[in-house]
């Protein structure tokens, strides 16, 4: 008997319940073909260059990674205009918000984050003993001033996902900058932009402008949603030198896998590919909601690739018969949203089969 002598704290949150492989889900149903709009990939793929440098890359995997990503780190640091040491990298974006939290909580801290808001926040918090505190989201929206009210001398992150999701909406410069003034400088503004590179709004933040002259913001995005390498798992943080200095610290040496570095440098030299995928993206979404508003629902205006819908009627139900007919979306009954699915934006003819087998099944 072991499991008594394991951390507590592990006990407060519910084990993640993968999703079954798409061929499984084929076979037990019998279906020819099934598609999945459950989890905001990019369903064209990354760009055909990323996938030649992964072929290059192949032959090498006899060797350790480069630890410290060195050719796309200066790729990066180019693009975003930062220095090299202001980035780190991560197995995902998601790799960075558990360095964070490790960094800097200490059970019987706390933490705010938005309710519903992505699930990583508050697990992450609560495995090194945080006490989270959520605040409901307004209207699908960050209640900013409800998250500063609950601010205490134990706060020692403050979770934006900015867009979040589930909602798909964002937080504007103005919003942020309000935010910002007045908040203890000492508590860490985790800004999450797994988003980013779908947001077109004029008044969306510019976040690493604000790094300038906020030492206590990170800034954290993905290769795993537009830029389609999820499977590789590879994301980044930037922030000031000093906070990536502690996030260096306990970060396992080879935490980036070769395939990954060499893909997403080749995708970061692509963009003309990114820019025709985004119109595409930003065209279907348009497709979507005019699709939902004809089965007479109401969607949530997003500026990302993904979509929730209420169904107005329990979701679980409609997200299994949607399964039933090859169609995989996610059930937000886990986020507190019974009534709610999410679905990822796919290709033209993705999303018309969405749009028929939600017709049938309602
Ligand atoms: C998908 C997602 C991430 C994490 O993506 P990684 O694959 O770990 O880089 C982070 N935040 C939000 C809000 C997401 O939806």
């Amino acid at each position: 008997m072991i499991r008594h002598l394991a951390k507590k704290t592990i006990f407060s949150v519910q084990p993640y319940v993968p999703g079954k492989p798409i061929d499984e889900v084929k076979r037990e149903l019998g279906l020819r073909s099934v598609i999945k709009l459950a989890s905001n990939e990019n369903p064209y793929g990354p760009s055909p260059k990323a996938l030649q440098a992964l072929r290059r890359a192949a032959k090498d995997v006899n060797r350790y990674p480069d630890g410290g990503c060195f050719y796309l780190r200066q790729a990066l640091a180019k693009r975003l205009k930062v220095s090299p040491e202001q980035i780190v990298f991560g197995n995902g974006s998601d790799e960075v918000i558990v360095l964070a939290v490790r960094v800097f909580v200490n059970p019987g801290d706390e933490v705010i984050i938005a309710d519903p808001s992505f699930l990583i926040y508050g697990i992450a918090s609560r495995i090194a003993g945080a006490n989270v505190k959520a605040i409901p989201l307004k209207d699908f929206s960050y209640d900013l001033e409800g998250m500063k009210e609950a601010v205490t001398d134990k706060t020692r992150i403050i979770f934006l996902g900015n867009p979040d999701n589930p909602s798909g909406k964002y937080l504007t410069q103005k919003q942020l900058e309000d935010f910002l003034s007045g908040l203890r400088e000492d508590i860490l503004v985790f800004i999450d932009e797994a988003y980013y590179e779908y947001v077109r709004a004029k008044d969306y933040v510019d976040s690493l402008g604000l790094l300038k002259k906020h030492k206590n913001i990170i800034v954290t995005r993905t290769f795993s949603k537009m830029y389609g390498l999820a499977g590789l798992r590879i994301g980044y943080g930037v922030a000031g030198e000093e906070i990536i200095d502690c996030l260096n610290r306990i970060r396992e040496p080879f935490n980036v896998n070769s395939l990954a570095q060499a893909a997403a440098l080749a995708c970061l030299a692509d963009q003309a590919y990114y820019r025709t995928l985004a119109r595409r993206i930003e065209r279907q979404r348009e497709v979507l909601y005019r699709g939902i508003r004809k089965l007479g629902l109401k969607y949530v205006e997003s500026c990302t690739n993904f979509v929730l819908i209420d169904m107005r009627q329990d979701a679980s139900g409609i997200a299994k018969a949607l399964l039933g007919d090859g169609v995989i979306v996610r059930d937000m009954s886990a986020w507190g949203l019974k009534h709610f699915i999410r679905v990822t934006i796919g290709t033209e003819a993705e999303n018309k089969r969405f749009l028929s087998a939600l017709r049938e099944v309602l």
